[in-house]
């Protein structure tokens, strides 16, 4: 297993983390992890070395800690980094935040958590988490030793993140980031932003929701004639080819999977990848987004809808459908912005039509939208 620096922390990480969040479990009910089944994986990644194990509050609805602190001895315990995340959509005070804290301490069976996130920041909960002194809170903790690193996972535009990155001298991130979405959310400049401020950067979603490990469509596949690697490993390898990323989250359900992506992990260092790879990405990039039906940029200016419809999210599902032609995946990922965010709300008031600068037919596309995944 190879490891990087975990930013300015003086921590060192491998560079293949274990996410806790895709744990073999019954069919259809994430709650039932198969207990043997989890427990020989998460031994295993730990003796291929793996120190970082990654879960949340929601994760396997609530049950992936309690397993987590169950089959990890105390010895096992104080080797790794073990982190997890405050649920920030169910937070208003400090004092619920210290309630979670409380819990998640206790679930895990342990005194102090090496990484503390919080959760998917977006515009509308990191107001209400600034607004509510929860950062000044995480300091707090870290003065208490019940946490070591405190950061935060995100999901929205650069410019919130920008406003999130300046407000306090943060430990570490986890952001999305695959060789397609470079431009998204915080995108390759956010991760470069983080690793200059010191900060540890966790990656998430390396293979854009497990899009970029299926079967890539032809003129995609045909930029990567100059390399003989499997579509996994093509988008693990782009990752951990930028030296400012500190480790990468999998979700692994499968030993296959674990095997695999350990063994890549060790083959794949910082600059791995050659200039003629590196053209061959950047032209994969190009053949994907020229498959985006929907030509949304994600710009959010529509936003926000006051039926509560999540417009860019929506475009941007029905565009994984169109560029990956996966119906099935996308119609998950469009599961869960929920009834409450969903296309389906729109009314047709007509409110964000002049703030799209693309001058898209908005409730047009959404109704297309929610016919094609809802
Ligand atoms: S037209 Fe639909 S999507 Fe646009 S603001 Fe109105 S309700 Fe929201
Ligand atoms: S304003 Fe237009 S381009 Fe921007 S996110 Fe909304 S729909 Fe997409």
């Amino acid at each position: 297993m190879r490891y990087r620096k975990l930013g300015v922390t003086g921590e060192s990480v491998s560079t293949l983390a274990f996410g806790a969040m895709r744990l073999p479990h019954e069919p259809g009910d994430p709650e039932s992890i198969i207990h043997e089944e989890a427990q020989d994986l998460v031994y295993r990644a730990l003796a291929l070395g793996v120190n970082l194990l990654d879960t949340a509050w929601n994760y396997h609805r609530e049950k992936s800690e309690g397993f987590l602190g169950d089959i990890l001895s105390p010895g096992e315990r104080k080797r790794i980094l073990l982190s997890t995340k405050l649920p920030c959509w169910m937070v208003e005070t400090p004092d619920d935040a210290s309630g979670f804290l409380d819990k998640q301490l206790k679930r895990l069976r342990t005194d102090w958590l090496d990484i503390y996130l919080l959760h998917g920041l977006n515009r509308r909960t990191w107001m209400k988490m600034r607004a509510a002194g929860i950062p000044e809170w995480g300091a707090r903790m870290k003065e208490e030793g019940r946490i070591r690193l405190f950061g935060f996972s995100f999901h929205d535009s650069y410019e919130t993140y920008t406003d999130v990155l300046s407000h306090m001298n943060w430990d570490l991130c986890l952001l999305m980031l695959n060789y397609v979405d470079t431009e998204y959310q915080a995108g390759l400049r956010g991760v470069l932003d983080a690793a200059a401020k010191g900060m540890g950067v966790m990656i998430m979603e390396p293979l854009r929701g497990g899009f970029l490990a299926g079967n890539l469509p032809k003129k995609v596949s045909e930029c990567f004639r100059v390399t003989r690697h499997s579509p996994a490993a093509l988008g693990l390898r782009w990752v951990w080819n930028i030296a400012g990323v500190s480790t990468v989250l999998s979700g692994m359900t499968t030993m296959a999977q674990l095997e695999e992506n350990a063994a890549l992990a060790d083959s794949s260092p910082a600059g791995c990848l050659s200039p003629g790879e590196l053209e061959a990405y950047k032209m994969a990039r190009e053949a994907f987004l020229a498959r985006a039906e929907i030509p949304c940029t994600q710009c959010e200016y529509c936003m926000p809808c006051p039926q509560g419809v999540a417009i860019p999210w929506c475009f941007n599902y029905y565009n994984y459908f169109t560029m990956h032609a996966d119906l099935e995946q996308a119609k998950t990922l469009y599961g869960f912005i929920g009834e409450r965010y969903g296309a389906h709300r729109c009314n047709r008031c007509g409110a964000c039509l002049e703030r799209c600068p693309r001058g898209l037919s908005i409730p047009d596309l959404l109704e297309k939208v929610h016919s094609t995944l809802g």
